[in-house]
This record gives C-alpha cells, structure tokens and sequence, in this order.
C-alpha cells in the first residue's frame, strides 16, 4: 500500500503540502494543486484527486464541474514527506484552459511533446504509430509505402539517411544534423517493424548493456 496522511508533513506549510501530478502511464505532469489533510485523505479513499484551493478556501475534486477528474493510480511522497505525487489517469484536459497539461505551452498541439522536458517515452509513442500504420496500411500514408516497398527497400534507406546524417555531423549546420538524425531513426523504426521488431526491443539491448561494466 501507499502512504497515508499520517505519513505527510502537513505541519512544515501551514497544514498544506504541494500536490504534483503525473500522467499515469506517460508521465506527463500534468498539474500541481495544494492539499490539506482532508484532501489528500478524500483522495486516498475516493480515488479521484482532490485539492485544497487557496483562493476559495476550500476542498475541491478535480473535475467536479469539468468532468475532467483525475482516476489515481498511486500515490508517493518525497524525501522528507512534505509533497505529494499522484500517478492519475485524466478523463479530459486537465488544465482549465483546455490544455492536456497546466504545462503546455499556450497553442501547442495536444499531440505535443509532453511538457517542455524531452521525454525518451515520445519514441515509444513514435513506434506505435509506426505499428499502427503497419497494421493498418491507411492510403496515402509515407509509412505505408515504405512498408508496402519492403524490408531491403527500408534498409536501404536507413544506409542513405546514415550517410546523410554522418555527412551533416562533418559539415552542415546543427538543424542539418538533427534533420537528418530524425530521419534516420523514424527510418530506423520503420525497418524494425518491417522485421516484426519494435524500439522496446532496441531498448532493452541498450539497458542490459548500461547494466554491463565499462568497455563491454
Ligand atoms: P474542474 O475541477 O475541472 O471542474 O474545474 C473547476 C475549477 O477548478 C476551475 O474553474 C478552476 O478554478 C479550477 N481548476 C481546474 N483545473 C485546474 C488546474 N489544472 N489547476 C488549477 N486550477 C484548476
Ligand atoms: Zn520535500
Ligand atoms: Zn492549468
Ligand atoms: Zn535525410
């Protein structure tokens, strides 16, 4: 089980503690609120995050007028027990101005990058929709063509966009480089699903050889 609010520091901030939330499965933040001890003990039991608003002065459940509540999945304090972190699934934006995130940037595209922290978790997402679209081969996609073209054609053009990318390290500009670094890893994905493999499988290679001693 997770902490309760005997747990928390309430006393260190005049009864309320900062409450950070995460995207569940993506990490995302996603919004920090304030909670006093009866939030985060409805939020324990009710299971939807709840908060203490300081211009009201009073309790608040995330969504109860939106609809946009925050299902947690779990809850963690830090190190010295003074903030909270909540793992949430969001039924909507969370931010009242219609954003995914309070973080967003005004505008952005809701498929952006999460927050303004480059996440190694967008590759992930890449690949799926790599995975998707060779599943699903919609008309008119590039990813499509590439798959219908073939895996030596793939490679191929991996080989080119390596060379590209090298070419570009040596002698072009740094927006040539990562250019042609995109290319070449969007490729990348391509080819590994053309083989049935995807970049969790790549990851995994590089994790357990982090875990090796230095020098292979
Ligand atoms: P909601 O909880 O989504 O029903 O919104 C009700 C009210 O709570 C809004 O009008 C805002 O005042 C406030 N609020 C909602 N979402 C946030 C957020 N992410 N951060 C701060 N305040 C919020
Ligand atoms: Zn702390
Ligand atoms: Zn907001
Ligand atoms: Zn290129």
């Amino acid at each position: 089980g997770g902490p309760t609010v005997q747990d928390v520091d309430f006393a260190k901030q005049d009864g309320l503690v900062p409450a950070i939330v995460q995207h569940a499965t993506t990490g995302q933040v996603l919004m920090v609120g304030y909670q006093d001890q009866a939030a985060l003990q409805e939020t324990l039991e009710s299971g939807l995050a709840t908060f203490f608003s300081r211009s009201r002065g009073t309790r608040w459940v995330k969504g109860e007028t939106s609809g946009h509540t925050l299902t947690v999945r779990s809850v963690h304090l830090d190190c010295d027990r003074d903030t909270v972190l909540i793992l949430a699934e969001p039924a909507g934006p969370t931010c009242h101005t219609g954003a995914d995130s309070c973080f967003d940037e005004p505008g952005a595209p809701a498929t952006s990058a999460p927050s303004a922290a480059p996440s190694a978790h967008f590759l992930a997402e890449l690949d799926a929709l790599v995975a998707a679209r060779h599943t699903e081969r919609p008309n008119g996609s590039y990813t499509t063509e590439l798959f219908d073209s073939g895996t030596r054609r793939i490679a191929q053009k991996v080989g080119e966009e390596g060379v590209e990318t090298a070419l570009a390290a040596v002698a072009q500009e740094d927006d040539d480089l990562t250019g042609e670094a995109a290319d070449l890893v969007y490729h990348l994905l391509v080819l590994l699903r053309s083989r049935g493999l995807g970049w969790s499988d790549v990851e995994q290679v590089l994790r357990d050889r982090h875990r090796l001693p230095r020098g292979r």
